[in-house]
């Protein structure tokens, strides 16, 4: 029994095909890049593209899920804006993508299934209570609560990274201002550490550049107190720091930990583990294909 999972991103588009029996495991994955500049249509042909290749080669797939970034309607399966690819303004994505494909397809938000996804399969397995950040292009994230994925308000909880941190902080693409996302992303470790991408300051910081280890420093202590306001609203047994930046691991994590209990001075937050996650670049598409396969099975 065989769910697919597709995951849109502003720079890669991946499918992962789940075997999904008594332990899921990840049985194919596939990725393609989106040249989002040509536009909506050709980024969902490339991925429906992908996604037909292999559900044809794996043959009896059950369910289809869609991870995509951005402010969703899921209950009319569309894309209100995507911060980071052009164009994605009010499109009804999940009718068009069916229509490729000819299956129903499940739609969820990115951030929430690399949640779903380190949950059930990677670093926060076993929880009962977690809260999952999601730091790349954008700052995503995401709430369990009793075992359960927290949807909300048409599947906005858990928009962590749009949580006010400098009230005078700068404009973020929400409209917002000192947003997480303008601290912790991927474009602002970026700017603070002086380099093109985050990747760079990172390896900067490796080799012991003062810019560098300040900026995860800086963005570690930023993510710190949306960590601390997390856990204060839910308890959370582990929280879990995935994406692209959370490849610097303790550069990020232990200045995070320390504002963690700085913060939180009301809570056993000795007790809150604050960990890397563990799925890596496929954990969005792993995910889609979870929620996918829970949507056929209730
Ligand atoms: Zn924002």
């Amino acid at each position: 029994v065989k769910a697919a999972g597709l995951d849109l991103g502003g720079t890669n588009v991946k499918v992962c095909l789940l075997d999904y029996g008594e332990a899921p495991r990840v049985v194919e994955r596939r990725s393609a890049e989106t040249h989002a500049e040509r536009g909506p249509e050709a980024v969902m042909d490339v991925l429906a593209g992908l996604a037909a290749d292999a559900i044809a080669a794996a043959g009896a797939v059950q369910a289809v899920g869609l991870g995509a970034p951005g402010p969703l309607d899921l209950e009319r399966g569309r894309s209100l804006w995507m911060p980071n690819l052009p164009g994605w303004n009010n499109v009804p994505i999940v009718a068009e993508m069916e229509a490729r494909l000819g299956r129903r397809v499940a739609l969820i938000n990115d951030s929430r299934a690399l949640t779903l996804a380190e949950l059930e399969l990677g670093a926060g397995r076993g929880c009962r209570d977690l809260v999952c950040f999601a730091l790349g292009t954008g700052v995503g994230g995401g709430v369990v609560v009793n075992g359960q994925l927290l949807l909300g308000l048409n599947g906005t909880a858990g928009e962590l990274g749009h949580q006010t941190i400098d009230p005078e902080g700068r404009r973020c693409g929400c409209g917002n201002r000192g947003c997480l996302e303008q601290e912790a992303s991927g474009p602002a470790i970026a700017r603070a550490g002086g380099r093109a991408t985050a990747e760079a300051v990172l390896e900067a910081a490796r080799s012991g550049d003062e810019r560098a280890l300040a900026a995860f420093e800086r963005a570690g202590a930023k993510l710190g107190i949306a960590i601390a306001n997390a856990v204060l609203t839910v308890g959370p047994d582990r929280v879990v720091v995935g994406g692209g930046v959370a490849a610097a691991g303790e550069l990020l994590l232990r200045p995070a930990r320390e504002e963690l209990v700085r913060r939180d001075r009301v809570q056993p937050v000795e007790r809150v583990e604050v960990v890397a996650a563990t799925l890596g670049s496929y954990a969005g598409a792993i995910g889609a294909a979870l929620w996918a396969a829970s949507r056929i099975r209730t």
